[in-house]
């Protein structure tokens, strides 16, 4: 008789294999077989873990959907000096760590399923982890670890996406200040690519080195690549037909010349699968009146979001949301310290879930 993995090592294989993956640079979590098999409760859903200071925070999760914010939080402890390297971006994407929080709780009440959420928490002034080390902390040394973790915490959903779903998206939430009210999603691609005719765009290759890289290469529907960004069934055409206006989508498939545009950040790049893995990604960035500056505004926009990804997962990955196997292990979504992660930081759980 096969024996059944321990509880133990269920929680700690995945964490310790991400672990050895980030560590290693490697981007392709199927590459890490053998896993664990059979430990349908490996990911404890709704499990809320941060490092030992708090300032970074992760959900577990349930679904092939990975949440991240990383320029909303509200923090800044006095003892932490103000970020100052040069040319460092220091303004707070506002509410988008209410978004997030959003988006992951109305994912929950219509599905059933825990989205993986990972949240900065500090304000950006103080630590901004969609940057390579050195940006990210102004040299502050005591953030590094809040660095490592914040990235540790998206291999490991990366990672638990992968085991559990084999493909899964990552949505990068931030807020820009731009003059044109739209959704700008990045994919890495540049606006002179997204400017070039559906042809020249597909036959330029570019999608194999985007954001989605693997998505365009096999998807559920067959979708051609370029369709993935601006057809029918793109990201920015659902985004599009649930009330916010996005670029690139079929109304609007590349910011003309000399719009502002983002293209994608450190996130993007490197939790993406323009390097490998399965995982893909889309750094979206939100205009603020209509969409971030109310309660109301954040609902809405929030549903908009949980719709369109529902829609992108089903039509794209295949995925609809069935009964978790998990879900009677939400009681008890407490635990101690989880061995498998470096004694520094320290992560611990905090809280259960909500
Ligand atoms: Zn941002």
């Amino acid at each position: 008789m096969r024996r059944r993995p321990s509880r133990l090592l269920c929680a700690v294989a995945p964490i310790a294999l991400a672990l050895v993956a980030a560590l290693a640079g490697c981007g392709d979590r199927a590459a890490l077989e053998p896993t664990p098999k059979g430990c349908p409760t490996c990911g404890d859903p709704g499990t809320v873990i941060t490092d030992g200071a708090g300032y970074v925070e992760y959900t577990t999760g349930d679904a092939p959907l990975i949440i991240s914010a990383p320029h909303g939080g509200l923090l800044a402890p006095p003892s932490l000096p103000d970020r100052s390297c040069t040319g460092c971006v220091t303004v707070t994407d506002e509410n988008t760590e209410a978004l997030a929080r959003r988006v992951a709780e109305q994912f929950l009440a219509r599905t059933g399923r825990h989205v993986y959420l990972v949240i900065n928490r500090l304000k950006r002034a103080k630590f901004d982890p969609n940057r390579d080390l050195l940006e990210a902390t102004g040299g502050n040394a005591a953030l590094a670890s809040s660095w490592t973790t914040y990235h540790f915490f998206l291999e490991d959903a990366r990672y638990r996406v992968t085991y559990a779903a084999t493909r899964g998206l990552l949505l990068d939430l931030h807020g820009h200040g731009h003059t044109i009210l739209r959704l700008e999603l990045g994919y890495l691609l540049s606006a002179a690519d997204l400017r070039l005719s559906d042809q020249a765009l597909g036959a330029s290759g570019a999608l194999a080195h985007s954001s989605i890289a693997r998505l365009s290469l096999q998807n559920a529907g067959n979708t051609p690549p370029v369709a993935l960004l601006r057809g029918p069934a793109s990201l920015g055409a659902l985004l599009a037909n649930n009330g916010f206006p996005s670029v690139p989508s079929p109304g609007d498939p590349a910011p003309g010349v000399g719009d502002e545009y983002f293209t994608g950040g450190y996130i993007t790049q490197r939790h993406g699968s323009a390097s490998g893995g399965t995982v893909d990604a889309v750094q979206i960035e939100a205009f603020r009146v209509g969409a971030r500056d109310t309660p109301e505004n954040l609902d809405r926009y929030a549903t908009a979001l949980v719709s369109s990804a529902l829609e992108y997962l089903r039509v794209h990955y295949g995925w609809v949301p069935t009964a978790s196997v998990g879900a009677t292990d939400r009681a008890r979504a407490t635990r101690g310290n989880v061995p498998g992660i470096p004694a520094t930081p320290v992560v611990r759980a905090m809280r259960p879930a909500a």
